[in-house]
């Protein structure tokens, strides 16, 4: 992944930039685009400027290696893409200390990139409970 300046953002105010490895296999390059895209969403390149995630750009390389690559696993998962992302992930297991792994990010993360961001999700939640008779708190 390249992050640009923010002198070269695209049209939409993007600055970043993702390149797959075209001879890798399509199971490969979701993953890889998940991993990459975890990145992203769990601010390890920056904060999103409508605040859909905050800058945790100090976050340790091998914490963000784990948030990022929980991400594409998660998507892959619940894709039935079947990838190595479960051998990566415990391999970066056994490096990083997982009391910094930042699951909110993770989950934030990938709500977003299945369409629904975790506001809307406490909000539906509240909603459907509400119409059932029950208290919702977040
Ligand atoms: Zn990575």
């Amino acid at each position: 992944m390249t992050v640009l300046p923010s002198s070269q953002a695209d049209a939409f105010g993007m600055r970043w930039r993702v390149r797959l490895n075209a001879s890798h296999d399509e199971a490969t390059a979701f993953a890889t685009l998940c991993h990459e895209l975890g990145h992203v969403l769990c601010g390890h390149v920056g904060a999103d400027p409508k605040g859909y995630w905050p800058d945790r750009r100090r976050v340790r390389t091998e914490i963000a290696e784990m948030e990022a690559e929980a991400v594409a696993f998660l998507l892959c998962n619940r894709s039935e893409v079947i990838t190595r992302s479960a051998e990566y992930l415990h391999s970066l297991i056994h490096r990083c200390d997982c009391s910094h792994v930042d699951f909110y990010a993770i989950h934030n993360a990938v709500q977003l990139l299945e369409g629904t961001t975790l506001d809307e999700a406490i909000r539906k939640a509240a909603q459907a409970a509400k119409k059932g008779g029950a208290r919702v708190s977040a």
